[in-house]
């Protein structure tokens, strides 16, 4: 079997799959003591690596005590519905984690503006969202404490990818589980993508809030955990989501009026960016679209009004422009 984790502290594991092209890694982490504390589940197929990993590290199912989600993504949820029914671990997520569980399906509609029939399409991709309903044990909020042995966990709301996404700081050694917040690409939207719950502005929030933390060590949910080099990566990260909006502003000095596809086409040619096609699809211009809220919650563009609700027929303009 191929290696499914890694040893990244004395006490942290991460369990990923296999790289792919288009998310990239997807990680689950494990924070161990006496008992075992689980952060996302990664793909469906990720609970036999954790299996694994538990086997090798002395641990069992029977030891893990927490299941901590940071949000409510199928590549986040795959192992969830296999690992909640057969652990007694306590599964723990926001509010509105909570209430997309409820129906997976909707996950799709209300959080990429997709349709239900796109998670035949992502079935298709070895992304299963398995489970039509579930209860979390725990609903988290901001501050919120998770005490095992002598482990100790503060949540952090974010906000940014999605509504409810949750962040993960172990104060006694400066680590940081950052879920899908951070991100220091510039040409893959689908890995810093914000969803259409999420917000820009709390992304940046969130990404000024890392850096104040100063961890020494950030583990994501895709690609590698950030060991060196971790206060610029945050930088990096902030820069990449200012040079964004900035192209966004600077097709407005343009063309004083865009719709977003326009704008889009731009700023994607500015950083040669290329999505495949169901990621194209599952992005569905929310990057874009949540820049642009961004913006005119700062008061420089508005939105011109229109009676086509469709989001690729919207039009912005620079604020008080005639033109
Ligand atoms: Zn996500």
């Amino acid at each position: 079997m191929l290696v499914v984790y890694e040893q990244i502290t004395s006490d942290i594991f991460r369990v990923y799959e296999e790289y792919r092209s288009d998310i990239g890694f997807s990680n689950s982490y494990l924070i161990v003591d006496e008992r075992v504390i689980i952060v996302d589940t990664g793909l469906t197929s990720t609970p036999k690596s954790i299996l694994e990993a538990l086997k090798n590290i002395g641990k069992s199912l029977e030891d893990i005590a927490y299941i901590l989600l940071s949000h409510a993504h199928p590549d986040i949820l795959g192992g969830l519905k296999w690992l909640s029914s057969k652990t007694r671990g306590i599964v723990c997520c926001s509010q509105p984690t909570a209430d997309l569980l409820k129906n997976s399906e909707e996950i799709l509609v209300k959080s990429f503006g997709v349709n239900k029939n796109f998670s035949q399409l992502l079935r298709h991709k070895g992304i299963n969202i398995n489970f039509k309903s579930l209860t979390p044990t725990r609903i988290l909020e901001n501050k919120s404490v998770i005490s095992v042995d002598d482990k100790k966990i503060i949540v952090l709301e974010s906000n940014g990818h999605c509504n409810g996404h949750l962040c993960f700081w172990m104060p006694q050694n400066n680590i940081l589980f950052s879920g899908d917040e951070l991100f220091p690409y510039s040409n893959k939207p689908n890995m810093f993508m914000i969803d259409r719950t999420g917000s820009f502005a709390k992304r940046i929030f969130t990404l000024e809030l890392f850096k104040e933390l100063k961890p020494q060590l950030i583990c994501q949910a895709h690609d590698l955990p950030v060991t060196y080099d971790v206060a610029n990566t945050i930088s990096a990260a902030l820069e990449t989501q200012e040079c964004w909006s900035r192209a966004v502003l600077e097709y407005f000095n343009l063309y004083s009026k865009a719709s977003l596809l326009d704008i889009e086409e731009y700023v994607f040619k500015c950083f040669n960016v290329k999505l495949e096609g169901y990621i194209r699809k599952l992005e569905n211009h929310s990057t874009i679209l949540k820049i642009l809220e961004f913006l005119e919650g700062k008061g420089l563009i508005e939105k011109v009004p229109s009676k086509n609700t469709r989001i690729d027929k919207q039009f912005w303009r620079i604020k008080n422009s005639d033109s």
